[in-house]
């Protein structure tokens, strides 16, 4: 019977050991946590949005970074295979807005509890409290892992799954183990950054609205004066910039330019309006509020917590009666409420970001089989590697299909 060690007890891990076990391999998981699936547990919210129910084809065009190295991999395991899988171990799912698949309890901890019990049944070794120091290999082949544990110590196998995660999230376990040992075998590490996180904006107004969350607005953003995004969604102030929806999806399409240059970024509070509609209905609320001063005058149009700051950008006198509010000022009103102007500066930390951007060259993996082409029986699989997509569950697609592909491979061998 070919061994296999798995490292790493998370979502890439677990697939891929209970699939190896299921074709016959001698399987042995090792989780350095003192459970598994610890960052599964925080996944969509404790609700678990574990793929996303849309055709191989939109999967792609959901994977922001190296779409292409994971085709082979998406298409032989697609979400409809996921859910096959998990709905055949006894998880009842459900499928809500925009394709996003969650189980039907709602309840992160029971798809854990799948793969568990799975695991444990057909036989899986599964170590604990259990770190992975070093992997050793000699002549470009894999021979054993070297644990921490004195009782443990090395153990040897004919592969070897590194599943050790990326850098978010570092108190769930990943903390970046799996670039040392890519490293040490000679592979390349690509920068790595936080992704789909907040992004700090430099004017301290955001704090004064932090957890306002403001739905179908419009967020466009241009960097080195070239407009790079502009979408309808949802977005959250926070104590030092903004988060929410939008903002991840912004971070996670253009990271490295956001590090660098950061970005202009203008919030369209009012989309369904256009400029000559807005004046209207500034003009129609001002008169129903004749007597009010202007900073009385826009509760029926903004939120309230956006109002003393809209007042202040506006340098219009608060106390200034609305009836005398000019038509140059209403330009300038109307102009923070089309285009509400923040100033990124940088993205938020590992702590905040659902996932990392880098990793493992994928140039140096096979993308049939995540077998490394440097080194025989070393095998890389979810976010270890330098892939990453938009939220939706398609990053927990990328864990399953990329460790899907690696059990066949081995099995294959
Ligand atoms: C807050 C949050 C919410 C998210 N929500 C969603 C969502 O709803 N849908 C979605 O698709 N994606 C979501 N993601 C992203 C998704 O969780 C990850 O992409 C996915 O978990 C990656 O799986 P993985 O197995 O590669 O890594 P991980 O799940 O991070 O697992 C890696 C495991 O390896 C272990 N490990 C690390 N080093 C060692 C070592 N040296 N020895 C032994 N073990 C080791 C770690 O302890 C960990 O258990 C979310 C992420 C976060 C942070």
């Amino acid at each position: 019977m070919r061994k296999l060690a798995v490292v790493g007890g998370g979502a890439a891990g677990t697939m891929a050991a209970l699939c190896a076990a299921r074709g016959g391999a001698e399987v042995i998981l090792v989780e350095k946590n003192e459970k598994l699936g610890k960052k599964l547990y925080i996944t969509g919210k404790g609700r678990c949005n574990l793929t996303n129910a849309c055709p191989a084809e939109d999967l792609i065009n959901n994977i922001v970074t190296n779409s292409r190295f994971l085709y082979s991999s998406i298409y032989g395991f697609d979400s409809f295979s996921v859910m096959d899988f998990f709905e055949a171990l006894g998880l009842k799912l459900k499928t809500e807005r925009g394709n996003r698949v969650f189980p039907e309890s709602d309840k992160s901890s029971d798809v854990i509890k799948a793969l568990e019990t799975a695991l444990r049944k057909i036989g899986v070794k599964i170590l604990l409290n259990t770190a992975v120091k070093d992997i050793i290999i000699q002549d470009g082949v894999f021979q054993g892992i070297l644990t921490d544990e004195k009782n443990i110590g090395k153990i040897e196998a004919d592969a070897c799954f590194i599943a050790t995660g990326g850098l978010s999230y570092p108190s769930t376990g990943s903390t970046g183990d799996g670039y040392i040992f890519a490293e040490r075998a000679g592979h390349k590490v690509t920068e790595t950054f936080p992704s789909l996180t907040g992004l700090k904006c430099s004017e301290n107004y955001t704090a004064e609205m932090e957890g306002l969350s403001l739905k179908n607005v419009v967020l466009s953003a241009e960097i080195g004066g070239k407009c790079v995004f502009k979408e309808m969604g949802e977005l959250l102030f926070t104590h030092n910039g903004i988060s929410g929806p939008l903002v991840l999806s912004l971070s996670a399409l253009h990271t490295k330019k956001l590090v660098q240059d950061g970005a202009t970024v203008k919030i369209d509070l009012k989309p369904a309006l256009d400029r000559e509609m807005l004046d209207k209905r500034i003009l129609k609320d001002f008169d129903e509020m004749q007597n009010r001063q202007f900073s009385n005058s826009l509760v029926k149009l903004l939120p309230s917590s956006m109002i003393p700051v809209i007042v202040k950008l506006s340098g219009i006198d608060p106390e200034k009666k609305v009836n005398s509010v000019t038509k140059g000022e209403r330009k300038i009103l109307i102009d923070l409420i089309k285009g509400f102007p923040l100033t990124v500066t940088g993205l938020g930390g590992y702590n905040e970001a659902v996932i990392t951007k880098g990793g493992v060259n994928v140039k140096e993996i096979n993308p049939s089989t995540m077998e490394s082409k440097l080194v025989k029986g070393l095998y890389f699989i979810g976010e270890v590697l330098d892939v990453d997509a938009l939220t939706g569950g398609f990053n927990l697609q990328i864990a399953w299909s990329t460790a899907y592909a690696a059990a066949k491979a081995f099995l294959k061998n």
